[in-house]
């Protein structure tokens, strides 16, 4: 199998098509009892998520690719973003969640919330 057939099999049994649900976005890194306050209000809607990797502080909001067809297939595969054309497909979410390698992650309002508590003793007073 050449590298783009293995990438398409691998690819046909995401069912999810997992990398093509969501975006990020960079975010300035939250210091302040106001920047979290932010930040909650963010993970608070449904579909946006909150993580920490060593690049820094990112949201990760749930949204289908518009150009994503019933098909499972790109609708503009020739032309692309660079960003899913440098998507690496050999190790991606389907072979371990990207979470794994987060170093802060909260996937909810809840575990955000904890967090703050936690980070700030005076939270809440
Ligand atoms: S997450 Fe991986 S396997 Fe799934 S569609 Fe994207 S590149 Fe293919
Ligand atoms: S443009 Fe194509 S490859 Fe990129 S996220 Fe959308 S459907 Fe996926």
């Amino acid at each position: 199998m050449t590298d783009l057939n293995v990438a398409l099999d691998k690819c046909s049994r995401c069912k999810g098509r997992l990398c093509c649900n969501y975006i990020t976005q960079w975010i300035e890194t939250p210091r302040s009892k106001r920047d979290f306050e932010f930040l909650l209000w963010q993970v608070a809607h449904r579909g946006v998520r909150c993580y920490q990797d060593n690049d820094g502080w990112y949201l990760l909001i749930e949204t289908r690719c518009t150009h994503l067809g019933k098909d499972g297939l790109c609708g503009i595969y020739d032309s692309r973003p660079s960003v899913c054309r440098e998507y690496d497909h050999e190790w991606c979410e389907f072979d371990e969640p990207a979470e794994k390698h987060f170093k802060k992650y909260f996937p909810s309002y809840k575990s955000l919330l904890a967090y703050c508590r936690k980070r700030f003793k005076s939270w809440g007073k």
